[in-house]
């Protein structure tokens, strides 16, 4: 096997242990506290039956996984999708925990996922899996125990039936429970577009440290979600930069002169892709992930930045939208290159960041407004960002890896405080 196979051959778990094996062997962690950190705390595997439409049963597979919960109660969101497995819910996990302790949230990692391609399944369908998981997950979910939230294609819709199932099970309205909720439940303002802003403010600060400029700042976006979609837009309207190209599962679009994202969602609304977009050409998403721009901004799934790819990327800054795009070969050669990959860990924990604001608005039934949101967000990701930055500089590490010293110094730390049980 040459080192590319051994690469693609990573699983995303892989890559989370061999992420906290490097940077616990520079910290001199301790080889026991070292192996608990590498493992999740608890997975809870449920295999549920749902009615679908047609009257038939079907059978579902979801996972729970908690991570850590020595920061606080274990958070993280819950994915829908056909490729989700143990062993990815499994790296999500370990990665929230890294990223509630780098922006320092009083917060555990965790994260769920159900097998299903939600693309083709009813709202009524899509309503009754929720409420089943939902169930089957109760016995470990909880607002002081674990506070799920959205994921890749779960939205608000799918956490006002999470909230409303738990709920009901406990006989009284329970909207801690989870977060991304809508506001007439006690969701927060402005959580939608947490993520997406975060980025933003993450990359505004890479760009401030570079010496780059945002406005005219030419940006190629890999994923239309809630990410994609979000930060083409907050890039076009707050910081004036020139979105070259955006893409979906399907493919991607590309116009020199810049497109408008608001017009592109509305096409891939009526036809279901961003392809066909009036005025652009089309282009795959691995001609995108190459094209010459000053921000590539990945927000899809994870690993679409590898050995194969990276050597050709014509980016100055990679921030990462999604969690786990790039794999640790192609970091190293981004590195080398001058890149400045600005780690998922950091660059999308906007969401988590107003699902925690969400969660303190929601346990104390006081609610803040859209100004108080972005201002706290502002100052949570500017003062993150600079820790890590600093720790870059000191220790001659690429961001990822100071993300990484500065999130399980914390962790280490509560364990240090908190010793181990009994
Ligand atoms: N799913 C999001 C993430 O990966 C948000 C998690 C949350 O808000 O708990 O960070």
């Amino acid at each position: 096997m040459n080192t590319q196979e051994a690469a693609n051959e990573m699983s995303a778990f892989d890559i989370a242990q061999a992420q906290i094996e490097v940077v616990g062997k520079r910290l001199r962690l301790d080889p026991g506290l070292l192996e608990r950190l590498k493992r999740p705390s608890r997975e809870l595997t449920v295999n549920f039956p749902v009615r679908m439409d047609d009257d038939a049963i079907k059978v579902f597979t979801g996972f729970r996984v908690q991570y850590n919960q020595v920061l606080g109660p274990f958070k993280g969101g819950i994915r829908y999708h056909p490729d989700v497995s143990l062993e990815e819910v499994r790296a999500l996990a370990a990665w929230m925990t890294w990223k509630c302790a780098v922006i320092g949230l009083p917060y555990g990692g965790a994260k769920g996922g159900v097998i299903c391609n939600p693309k083709e399944m009813s709202p009524g369908e899509l309503e009754r899996l929720t409420r089943r998981f939902t169930s089957e997950i109760s016995i470990i979910i909880g607002p002081h125990k674990d506070i799920p939230a959205p994921d890749v294609s779960t939205d608000a819709q799918v956490m006002a039936w999470i909230m409303d199932t738990y709920s009901m099970n406990q006989g009284y309205s329970v909207p801690g429970v989870v977060t991304g909720k809508p506001l007439v439940i006690g969701g927060s303002k402005g959580r939608e577009e947490a993520t997406a802003r975060g980025v933003m403010y993450a990359t505004r600060e890479a760009a401030k440290n570079i010496g780059m400029d945002l406005s005219d700042a030419t940006i190629a976006v890999q994923g239309f979600g809630n990410v994609g979609y979000n930060a083409a837009r907050l890039f076009k309207e707050e910081c004036s930069s020139k979105i070259i190209a955006v893409s979906d599962s399907r493919g991607g679009i590309h116009s020199s002169r810049g497109l408008d994202p608001k017009k592109v969602k509305l096409h891939k609304e009526r036809t279901g892709s961003v392809l066909g977009f009036p005025d652009s050409n089309q282009v795959t998403n691995e001609v995108l992930l190459e094209m010459d721009c000053d921000v590539l901004i990945p927000a899809a799934l994870a690993g679409s930045i590898t050995v194969s790819n990276a050597p050709r990327l014509k980016t100055r800054i990679v921030a990462e939208g999604a969690n786990g795009p790039t794999t640790p070969e192609a970091d190293g050669i981004l590195f080398k290159k001058g890149v400045t990959v600005i780690p998922d860990i950091l660059c999308n924990a906007g969401g988590v960041t107003v699902s925690y604001f969400e969660w303190v608005q929601s346990l104390q039934h006081f609610f803040w407004s859209i100004e108080e949101v972005k201002k706290r967000l502002e100052d949570v990701m500017v003062k993150a960002f600079e820790k890590v930055w600093t720790t870059a500089q000191e220790e001659q590490v690429d961001m990822r890896i100071a993300a990484y010293i500065v999130a399980m110094k914390k962790v280490v730390e509560a364990y240090r405080v908190r010793g181990i049980y009994p």
